[in-house]
């Protein structure tokens, strides 16, 4: 479905990004910044501010003074702004859909797409009343009653990546703060104008000054955050190395961290399975947001002898892909996010060719990739006769490259996915309800698929990859994002007995 935007009726889209700070945009003035690009022309559209360290301290010295009031505002006055919040994101979606593609690249759809997912989060945590509810045992001991509350950590803080520029930050404020924290987002400097955008709607919505900080910034940002004694807990979503380094860092520094890594989505496709069915769901899920998702399904495991009639079910569906700038309302796939990241993803084209690989369909001959000029485009890809070894196999591509490894049966299958570092996504396609069973009893990864190519859960439950795809122990969003934004305290108590007036003050028995 084709689908057209608004230009966005605010100044999100300014010359310059700045940080929002105390409930206004603040320009920086470190004197650092970076280039934001537009992918689809390839032209620097704007510049985005990097924090200094005073910078970071200034946003968590707001965001530490605003956090009395906030964890003390009523339940239902923070459901009511929740309320408002979700109600004005999903007015003005197609305003902010076209920031994602501005800056992002991906096409309408796919930018609206990101968009429903992210709202389903700021719904789920409309219902913070019940989410919060504590436990009670009344008389456990002669007098004694026990009750566990959940209260909230304090400044916490959210670093995210340039792949869904509005959803993960609202994986993640959206719970923050609807536990009583305030929240301070570090957006990704690829594309930084979204955040903005969503801090003009959550101030309008009513959350007040200083409770939502946005700092534009870089590693002096992140490193800022994970140093500052007054920030108690970071969510980070991004690749593998800086997620391991943020854990490592804000562990170090006494803070509760979960950091989501990188990824290596495999799909099983079993000789039983619809391979019509299957084709269309790894073309889908392989090369929507032109691969820039970190679950998408970068590796086709193709079981028994399936493999050429599969390979050619995919290839037939490719050419309909229509490749363009998100401003064509045709365009199903985008550009890439920079043109140092296209030419990695190319580049993995090349090694993988060099290594032994059949390049089926190559994206670098799409008429919109040119190396020279324009905008970060490449074609869609199909290597066939992946082995693992191969650099293009071993790493994540993170670009529109599907990749089919053929294996003899169920068993490769399973031990090329386990033997993995990554454990985010995978998927089974069959119609054997007892193989699809035993898939989700044997396989090493935190988001299984049964018949469904990429298995995001919905919001009321949780997100998280296993092994090198999360450190940490909570998942993001969901049940376990509750868990990771309070901290349970258990109360013990008693009060006189009312026909005596007298209180035991004896140690409180167990019987
Ligand atoms: P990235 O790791 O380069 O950047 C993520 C964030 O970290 C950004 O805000 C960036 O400014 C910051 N950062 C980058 N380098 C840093 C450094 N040296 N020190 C401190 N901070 C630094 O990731 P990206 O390229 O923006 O996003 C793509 C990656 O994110 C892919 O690997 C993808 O799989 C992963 N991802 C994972 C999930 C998940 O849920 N597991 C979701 C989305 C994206």
């Amino acid at each position: 479905m084709t689908q057209v935007l608004a230009t966005p009726a605010s100044a999100a889209l300014a010359d310059r990004v700045t940080h929002w700070i105390d409930g206004a945009r603040v320009p920086s003035t470190s004197g650092r910044s970076g280039p934001v690009y537009d992918p689809a022309t390839g032209r620097q559209a704007r510049t985005v501010d990097f924090a200094s360290a005073e910078e970071v301290a200034r946003a968590v010295a707001s965001a530490k003074a605003a956090f009395p009031a906030w964890r003390a505002t009523s339940i239902s006055k923070r459901t009511e702004i929740m309320f408002n919040i979700r109600n004005l994101v999903a007015e003005r979606r197609r305003e902010l859909a076209a920031i994602l593609t501005a800056e992002h690249g991906k096409v309408p759809s796919d930018a609206l797409g990101e968009i429903a997912r992210g709202l389903e989060n700021l719904e789920f945590a409309c219902g913070i009343a019940q989410l919060l509810k504590g436990s009670y045992s009344e008389q456990a001991s002669g007098g004694v009653d026990v009750y566990q509350i959940r209260q909230p950590l304090g400044v916490v803080a959210g670093i995210t990546p340039f792949n869904f520029p509005a959803m993960v930050p609202m994986w993640m404020f959206a719970n923050a703060i609807m536990c009583g924290n305030t929240f301070i987002l570090k957006p990704s400097e690829k594309d930084p104008s979204a955040a903005l955008f969503l801090a003009e709607l959550v101030r309008e919505a009513g959350v007040p000054d200083g409770v939502f900080t946005v700092l534009q910034g870089d590693r002096i940002a992140v490193d800022g955050l994970l140093e500052h004694p007054d920030v108690k807990a970071i969510s980070f979503v991004g690749s593998t190395p800086i997620a391991k380094h943020i854990y490592e860092t804000g562990t170090r520094n006494g803070k509760r961290v979960q950091a989501l890594g990188g990824a290596k989505n495999h799909m099983v496709v079993l000789p039983d399975a619809d391979l019509g069915m299957a084709a269309d769901a790894a073309v889908s899920a392989a090369y929507g947001s032109a691969g820039e998702r970190c679950m998408a399904i970068s590796v086709v495991l193709a079981v028994g002898d399936i493999g050429d009639a599969l390979v050619d079910e995919i290839r037939a569906r490719l050419p309909k892909i229509k490749v363009g700038p998100g401003t064509d309302p045709s365009a199903e796939m985008g550009p890439l996010v920079t043109r140092e990241h296209r030419d990695k993803v190319a580049s993995y084209l090349q090694s993988g060719a060099d290594q032994g690989a059949r390049l089926v369909v190559d994206g670098r001959e799409h008429p919109l990739y040119d190396p020279s000029t324009g905008g970060f485009f490449l074609g869609v890809s199909l290597m066939d006769h992946v082995k693992p070894g191969m650099d293009s196999y071993e790493n994540e591509i993170f670009g529109p490259v599907l990749q089919v490894v053929r294996v003899k049966d169920y068993a490769e299958a399973v031990r090329l996915i386990n033997e993995s570092p990554y454990g985010n996504g995978t998927a089974i396609f069959t119609r054997d309800g007892g193989a699809a069973r035993q898939f989700q009893f044997d396989i090493e990864v935190g988001m299984v698929g049964i018949n469904v190519p990429i298995p995001v859960p919905v919001a009321y439950y949780s997100f998280g990859g296993w092994k090198a795809s999360l450190f940490g122990d909570l998942h993001m969003y969901g049940p376990e994002g509750i868990a990771f934004y309070t901290r349970s305290k258990v109360v013990t108590s008693r009060w006189p007995d009312p026909a005596t007036s007298k209180v035991d003050l004896g140690f409180p028995r167990t019987r």
